[in-house]
């Protein structure tokens, strides 16, 4: 029987309200999925086809926990966004059965070198290095779809030291959770364990070392961290 050489890493994962821990595989984040954050960046709102990214497993940042303000960037963005935690695997999920693969919600901010992607976007490099690096992914608690449902609407903020800087709404959202795990499922088999950062709505802006951010979106629950 063949060792591993040195010992394998800890699971990713996520502590779910009520007990219990979400071992988390893969992070999957949907680009431009608010009309009014697609205006801010510069693009037109029109209803392409959802974008995907991603971010390593181990970039969560558990509830409550400190996030380092990352290396090579000037210009750190907060990003407030509804995520799903995906239960139930599949490919080629049609959307009329999607939330039957969702196994709870939390709330989670997609921590962004702006600089960085404006660079990469400018020169149409990837975005990699702008969005997948260490604690760049702090995660709320996630709520079990069978204790919260399935929220459809729903004030999405976030204050940035007690004052508002995001404040959108659910059903605004251009690709719904249904359409996204569906439209995703076609690019890879979803797995359990998998989280899909579903976009962010407006206002995003810097953040500064000392920053307390307080996400909160209605019906689904909070997300907490310090910039340090
Ligand atoms: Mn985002």
């Amino acid at each position: 029987m063949s060792e591993y050489v040195f010992p394998p890493p800890p699971q990713a994962a996520a502590p779910v309200a009520g007990g219990g821990l979400f071992p988390v595989r893969r992070i999957f984040c949907v680009g431009q999925n608010y009309a009014a954050h697609v205006r801010e960046m510069g693009g037109d709102p029109s209803r392409e086809p959802p974008i995907f990214f991603t971010k390593p497993a181990d970039s969560i940042v558990v509830n409550g926990a400190d996030a380092p303000y990352p290396s090579l960037t000037k210009n750190l963005h907060h990003e407030i966004e509804l995520v799903v935690a995906v239960g139930a695997g599949g490919a080629g999920i049609p959307a009329d059965k999607a939330l039957d693969h969702v196994f709870g919600y939390a709330a989670g901010l997609d921590l962004t070198r702006r600089d960085i992607q404006a660079e990469a976007r400018k020169t149409g490099k990837p975005w990699d290095m702008s969005k997948g690096f260490d604690f760049s992914a702090p995660l709320g608690l996630i709520h079990p779809a069978a204790r919260i449902g399935h929220p459809k609407t729903g004030r999405i903020a976030l204050k940035v030291n007690g004052a508002i800087r995001q404040d959108g709404e659910l059903a605004d959202l251009i690709w719904s959770v249904p359409e996204t795990v569906a439209a995703l499922s076609t690019y890879v088999a979803l797995a359990p364990g998998d989280l899909i950062f579903t976009g962010t709505p407006s206002g995003v802006g810097p953040l500064e070392r000392g920053d307390v951010l307080l996400g909160e979106i209605a019906g689904v629950g909070e997300v907490r961290t310090k910039i340090v």
